[in-house]
């Protein structure tokens, strides 16, 4: 297979590029930019689709800083997109005669999440031993993996500690999906409503499937973390976890660059599909 021509400016620095074959994608913040090489010039054409497809509210304006044809230009082609407005945009580049490739724009807003933190405690004396002046390091490592890539930005809606007036032992969960909705719910209903998603530290759980190694689980608007989980990890962890509320799963086998990953290496690349879930069109 060929090269493909369209490629980001830096291909170590995941900022929403993806490739698919003969497709291309690149994820553009409203009001945003990015910049892409665009190779094996001369003899490429860009130029923008009309598109079929049902429901683009709006196209992205397209900026190519270079001349056009006829004209001599060291590769490679660098091409400026910038997000107008929500939707997706199309263009694609042509060798004559040859054949084409096609880039998608995923223009997103800006999609604030507002984040409830919560350090539990039981009146048994159980509590997580994390204070509360990591959330901040958190957030920022969150935003750090999550803005540029699919242009979500999370805020600290809250930070205090909750007491649960109850003994919820050693181990929160169990070796059941049952057991742990329980036990886990107990700790959830303290959760902040107004919240679009609450993170509870407790001490140390158990998961159905990841047994006592368990780092932390989501269950729809609500994440619990095992104080295992080292404070270094914690914002990817998160970043996970938020992925996982957004109905995005793991990613097939050992790919340790991805953040859907199950052994939680510290990967932080999002695929294609996760991007589309985490801030849809
Ligand atoms: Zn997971």
């Amino acid at each position: 297979m060929t090269d493909p021509i369209f490629r980001p400016l830096f291909d170590l620095n995941p900022d929403g590029f993806h490739v698919d074959g003969k497709k291309a994608y690149q994820l553009l913040p409203v009001g945003g930019e990015r910049t892409l090489k665009l190779m094996r010039a001369p003899g490429v054409v860009f130029k923008t689709v009309p598109t079929k497809d049902p429901v683009p509210e709006s196209v992205a304006n397209r900026t190519c800083i270079w001349g056009e044809s006829g004209q001599t230009i060291q590769e490679p082609r660098i091409i400026r997109l910038r997000g107008a407005s929500h939707g997706n945009a199309y263009y694609t580049a042509m060798i004559p005669g040859k054949y084409s490739e096609c880039l998608v724009a995923l223009v997103r807003r800006r999609k604030y999440v507002r984040v409830a933190f919560h350090f539990v405690s039981d009146n048994e004396g159980h509590h997580t031993l994390r204070q509360q002046g990591v959330v901040a390091k958190a957030v920022n490592r969150l935003n750090e993996i999550l803005t540029p890539q699919a242009n979500v930005e999370f805020k600290v809606a809250g930070v205090r500690g909750v007491q649960v007036p109850e003994d919820l032992g050693c181990l929160i969960g169990g070796e059941s999906e049952a057991v742990c909705a329980e036990e886990w719910g107990k700790i959830t209903k303290f959760g902040d409503p107004s919240a679009d998603w609450n993170v509870f530290f407790v001490w140390d759980m158990r998961h159905p499937t990841a047994g006592d190694y368990v780092l932390a689980a989501n269950h729809r608007r609500n994440c619990l973390v095992d104080d295992m989980t080292s404070n270094d990890r914690l914002g990817t962890v998160l970043a996970h976890e938020y992925c996982h509320s957004q109905g995005c799963g793991h990613v097939e086998g050992k790919q340790p660059q991805f953040l859907m990953n199950e052994t939680e290496k510290g990967g932080t690349w999002l695929r294609l599909s996760d991007l589309e879930k985490v801030n849809p069109l």
